[in-house]
């Protein structure tokens, strides 16, 4: 059988390509990949920020949804047409952070669709241990939605806010926005900080309050809003510098400070804050099983406005200009592609 494919070929380029379907070796669940959403991380591969890692051969693409198409030897429980997404990770199983339970942060951790074949494509193989089930009456182009909620889940998990905190995001991207939706739930006063006044005014429709600190002074601002205790939980989202300086500033005494962004270059961080309000830093990288459960939970209770979240759907045929579109026009919340037509 012949499918198609994006395949990232370096210099701002997929190509799209015809290739042979290869049967799900032992352990591994083959999925007919339904739709697959452009996440940050792509569009630094796009860029060619991470060619190295990369190479000119992949097809990248992991916030997914799909249905099961075949299994292979020595795996049960899947039946066919099931929907379901994946957890793109591959851990190593013997390694000091495996060993320890960490396995989603493995020493040898391999991210699929970075660092092995992703699912800008029809026909998708994957470890069976990463794949999740999904209820029957979920739609799947909100489905795909799940693997950034899950990272939104496991940052506000490792906050462990409680009800009432005021809670500050600095950076009001999909991640930003999907952590306020999380964090809200949990019970949190959300405040997001953001410089771009599209994403603001999304923010605002889903009854956020925020902070443009071009503006206004955010730190004034969060005080006034606080009583000038500052807020409880600060995630910084941002990956900038300002963001970096704002969140040891707007913490309140024995605040927590989650970082969640990925910082290439090492930021100035003001120690001094540590010391003199007793601050907590807690890091966030991807995604436990449980969080994946849940944010199908939280997905199908309705906590995200999947319908206004999704900006925009497109045909695999069309994956060059979605991500032309988005490195000229970085406002859009998520856009998506639709990798194949699955019968709901
Ligand atoms: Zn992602
Ligand atoms: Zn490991």
């Amino acid at each position: 059988m012949i499918t198609k494919a994006a395949v990232y070929r370096g210099n701002k380029t997929f190509s799209l390509e015809e290739k042979q379907v290869r049967e799900p070796g032992p352990g591994e669940v083959q999925i007919k990949v339904a739709y697959c959403g452009i996440c940050g991380t792509d569009l630094h591969i796009f860029l060619g920020h991470m060619d190295q890692r990369v190479g000119f051969e992949r097809t990248i693409g992991h916030e997914m949804s799909g249905v099961v198409s075949a299994v292979g030897e020595g795996v049960s429980g899947f039946e066919a047409g099931q929907k379901i997404v994946v957890r793109p990770l591959d851990h190593c199983g013997d390694c000091p952070a495996c060993n320890a339970g960490h396995e989603h942060i493995c020493h040898n951790l391999k991210f699929i669709g970075i660092d092995s074949e992703g699912a800008f494509q029809e026909f998708w193989n994957v470890p069976s241990h990463t794949v999740h089930m999904l209820p029957e009456n979920v739609d799947l182009s909100h489905a795909a939605l799940i693997e950034p909620l899950a990272v939104a889940c496991h940052d506000v998990n490792r906050a462990k806010i409680v009800k009432g905190e005021d809670v500050l995001v600095i950076g009001g991207g999909p991640i930003g926005l999907l952590v306020a939706l999380v964090a809200r739930h949990a019970g949190g006063n959300v405040i997001i900080s953001e410089i771009s006044e599209t994403r603001l005014a999304y923010a605002q429709k889903q009854g956020f309050k925020t902070i443009n600190p071009k503006s206004v002074d955010p730190v004034e601002e969060i005080n006034r809003q606080t009583n000038s205790k500052g807020a409880d939980v600060v995630f910084e989202v941002s990956g900038s510098r300002p963001g970096v300086d704002l969140m040891t500033a707007a913490a309140a005494t024995r605040g927590r400070i989650v970082m969640v962004a990925i910082h290439a270059n090492k930021p100035t961080v003001d120690m001094f804050q540590f010391f003199w309000r007793e601050l907590e830093l807690f890091g966030a990288r991807v995604y436990r099983p449980e969080d994946y459960d849940q944010a199908m939970k939280l997905l199908t209770e309705g906590v995200v406005d999947c319908a206004s979240f999704i900006t925009d759907v497109q045909p695999l045929e069309a994956i060059q200009s979605a991500f032309e579109a988005l490195t000229s026009n970085p406002s859009a919340i998520k856009s998506m592609i639709q990798i194949s037509k699955v019968s709901e």
